[in-house]
């Protein structure tokens, strides 16, 4: 009863939309709330009491950051259900292991994200959160014309009961695992005929392909991309191939980060996270952010570095909400490319996601998929999806604007090796641009 009510008031709050005169009202309340959860943390979580030692809940700003590693190396003490590290991985494992979605330890659901072995993150969620995540949500993302009744696919990794939670009479949720072959979802698709679909941008293009060619018929009102990098060369096609724009929600196990407004813009969920930004030098207005979560206690987040590079928006979206937009979110940190400097004596020269997709797609227009790995110092392989015919001039077109990025940055340009795009398999998530080496 308590967790359909949390749903409800959180569902009907998103709904509503941003409720601040403007962005001054909207900040005082704000750190008011962050006042309140900080001292709440500082009581219930040794770990963040011990960091904090010393510095009044009023500096807040200035705790120590904490990144994933330090999160999952104090896991024990972070968390304040008195879950170890040990059992929530015991538990978190077998479930995705058996595919049978019912992780939870003592009423807590416990969560893993996707990455490397041994680079995963764990999260834990309570019933009330849980409650007021799914209400926020939905909330935020589902159309006035969905409000009557809503059928819901979302293609994930890893179900969850996270997402089970909110099924009911109106709402229904298909989970469709990543790991299935695509025949197996676009036969599912045919029978079931979502209303929505929640799915990485890969699978996306995926089914894009598969409607264009004619071999799947569905009309979905609204399409979200999640989990990956919406890449400047997938988005067009999805839009074509749906008939609409593509929606987008940025969530990752430290939170439900931000989504798009009517207008599809994407705004931080700045009424659940505040989001510090560092500026990175060599790129305007791009950011990595620093969230701190006043909405979740069981597994408190504050001042938290992720690993996201954010593009900030220029000029204000048109909707009004006093919650910050982005451009787009361009990939990770660990994605920049790092390229031998031309003047002796500088450090490495960062060479930004953003700028390699640019001079690989802006290079032809007969590019209909593409990776581009750093795989050493000097050396980037790029694949390449492209006509036979076309691509020895392809080829010759992208070393040419990956020269002239690299003499723009005052970087040698690297030894290119060309290569047939090969896809994803095993469900991994799609980094199109992805560095394999450490500097
Ligand atoms: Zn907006």
């Amino acid at each position: 009863m308590k967790r359909a009510a949390g749903f409800l008031l959180h569902y009907l709050r998103a709904r509503r939309g941003p409720r601040w005169a403007d962005r001054a009202a909207f900040e005082r309340w704000r750190e008011a709330r962050i006042l309140r959860h900080i001292a709440r943390v500082r009581r219930e979580a040794p770990f963040y009491r011990e960091l904090w030692t010393g510095i009044a809940d009023s500096d807040w700003r200035i705790f120590p950051q904490i990144d994933k590693s330090v999160m999952m190396t104090n896991f024990d003490r972070l968390n304040t259900a008195g879950v170890s590290k040990a059992e929530a991985f015991a538990v978190a494992e077998a479930a995705e292991h058996s595919r049978d979605f019912k992780p939870a330890l003592r009423g807590i659901t416990v969560g893993l994200s996707s990455g490397t072995s041994g680079n995963r993150g764990l999260f834990l969620v309570s019933p009330e959160e849980q409650a007021a995540w799914a209400g926020t949500m939905l909330g935020k993302l589902l159309p006035v014309s969905l409000l009557g009744r809503c059928k819901i696919a979302f293609f994930l990794r890893a179900n969850s009961n996270l997402y089970e939670s909110v099924g009911g009479r109106r709402l229904s949720f298909g989970f469709y695992d990543l790991l299935d072959p695509l025949e197996r979802h676009t036969g599912r698709l045919r029978a079931e005929r979502p209303d929505l679909i929640a799915a990485p941008p890969s699978m996306l293009r995926a089914l894009a392909g598969e409607l264009l060619a004619g071999r799947l018929d569905i009309r979905p009102r609204r399409i979200i991309s999640v989990a990956e990098v919406l890449d400047p060369l997938d988005r067009p096609v999805i839009e074509r191939a749906f008939g609409q724009a593509v929606h987008q929600v940025y969530q990752c196990t430290e939170g439900f980060l931000g989504c798009t407004c009517a207008h599809g813009t994407l705004h931080l969920n700045e009424d659940i996270v505040y989001i510090e930004k560092e500026y990175v030098p060599g790129k305007p207005g791009t950011f990595v952010p620093i969230v701190t979560d006043f909405s979740r206690r069981t597994q408190p987040i504050v001042r938290y570095r992720l690993n996201d590079l954010l593009v900030e928006r220029a000029g204000p979206c048109p909707c009004g909400s006093p919650f910050t937009a982005i451009e787009r979110i361009e990939g990770r940190c660990d994605d920049i490319f790092y390229a031998s400097p031309l003047r002796q004596g500088a450090g490495p020269v960062a060479v930004y996601p953003d700028f390699v997709t640019r001079a690989i797609i802006g290079a032809s227009s007969e590019i209909e998929q593409y990776r581009a790995v750093q795989t050493a110092p000097d050396r980037w392989t790029i694949e390449l999806d492209v006509r036979c015919e076309a691509r020895p001039a392809v080829e010759t077109r992208i070393r040419q604007a990956i020269g002239a990025l690299c003499a723009r940055l005052g970087a040698a340009a690297p030894t290119l090796a060309f290569a047939p795009y090969a896809p994803l398999s095993g469900g991994r998530k799609l980094r199109r641009v992805e560095r394999r080496h450490t500097p």
